[in-house]
């Protein structure tokens, strides 16, 4: 696919060389805290004196070292990024990312004009290792997804390394497929289908639940498929021939059946599936992208669990 020289979004946010922040590290700060408050508090006033000048002279020399122990640093017990890991590399991943999510940002507002449904844009981080969420510390195991607490994409792009060697997913647009997938989630959110299926949480048995999550799941490939269609038209030289099978390989490399056989214990249970099999999610990106009609993707929560 074409993406070089496009508008880049101005909603990404690199985190990587970033360190997390310790909490460990904070908890045991606020705690030397508390004792130097403490022993403050209880000493005689002849002390109190001399407490605050060794306090002054020490923060004069160690100002640094003793904001860390105190828990001030936003470092906690690791290293601060700037200082010791360095920032985080401007590359061509960066570049991609941002032409991406720029894409959907020039995608989506229109479209979703037609149907009166107000948008406001995603952000996204990109990240390595391990990084605070408002749904807890994503790592590597999380694969990309969207976080709606935050409206926000979080994706380690080693991920895309991981797709070529062990699905076999290579190309470009396979890239953009999972943005557009994850993106998809964002618009989602904006109709109000991820609420929908949060307040279902609980409620119905969990083979129930999975089932309208592979709904959710399905309609983000319907979503990436429609994505796909408007960009091509609206950037002219968008897709490049086999880009299409690019994305359909990689809907198929990453559905429920193909992960559960070659990472679980290799006998597949479809009462689990939460993002639908291989078939169906190519099913449902290429039906987006023929039509290109929002209206269409409303089939999927209505039609018969066999008809998807
Ligand atoms: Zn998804």
């Amino acid at each position: 696919m074409r993406w070089k020289g496009r508008q880049q979004s101005r909603h990404v946010e690199d985190r990587r060389g970033q360190a997390m922040t310790s909490g460990r590290g904070r908890r045991a700060g606020s705690g030397m805290l508390n004792i130097l408050l403490m022993g403050f508090l209880r000493a005689s006033p002849k002390t109190r004196i001399i407490m605050v000048v060794v306090a002054a002279i020490a923060f004069l020399f160690f100002r640094g070292p003793l904001l860390e122990i105190l828990g001030f640093s936003s470092g906690g017990s690791v290293p601060v990024q700037q200082t010791q890991t360095g920032a985080a590399p401007n590359d061509e991943m960066e570049a991609y990312l941002s032409t991406m999510m720029g894409d959907n940002e020039r995608i989506w507002p229109p479209l979703l004009q037609r149907f009166d449904i107000p948008y406001r844009p995603c952000q996204m981080v990109i990240y390595t290792g391990r990084t605070q969420t408002p749904g807890g510390i994503a790592d590597a195991r999380s694969g990309p997804f969207y976080s709606p607490g935050d409206e926000t994409i979080y994706i380690d792009p080693t991920f895309f390394d991981e797709l070529k060697q062990r699905f076999g997913a290579t190309g470009d647009f396979a890239e953009a497929y999972v943005v557009a997938h994850e993106y998809a989630h964002h618009i989602q959110n904006l109709m109000g289908r991820l609420d929908e299926l949060h307040k279902l949480r609980g409620r119905l048995p969990t083979a129930e639940y999975n089932k309208r999550s592979v709904r959710v799941e399905l309609h983000a490939d319907f979503l990436a498929g429609m994505f796909a269609k408007t960009a091509d038209s609206t950037f002219g030289s968008f897709l490049e021939s086999g880009d299409i099978e690019e994305a359909m390989r990689c809907a198929a490399a990453i559905g429920d059946d193909r992960i559960q056989s070659q990472f679980g214990s290799g006998r597949i249970k479809p009462e689990s599936f939460t993002h639908g099999t291989s078939e169906q999610r190519a099913k449902w990106f290429k039906l987006g992208f023929s039509t290109g009609d929002l209206r269409v993707g409303e089939k999927l929560y209505t039609a018969a669990y066999e008809d998807l």
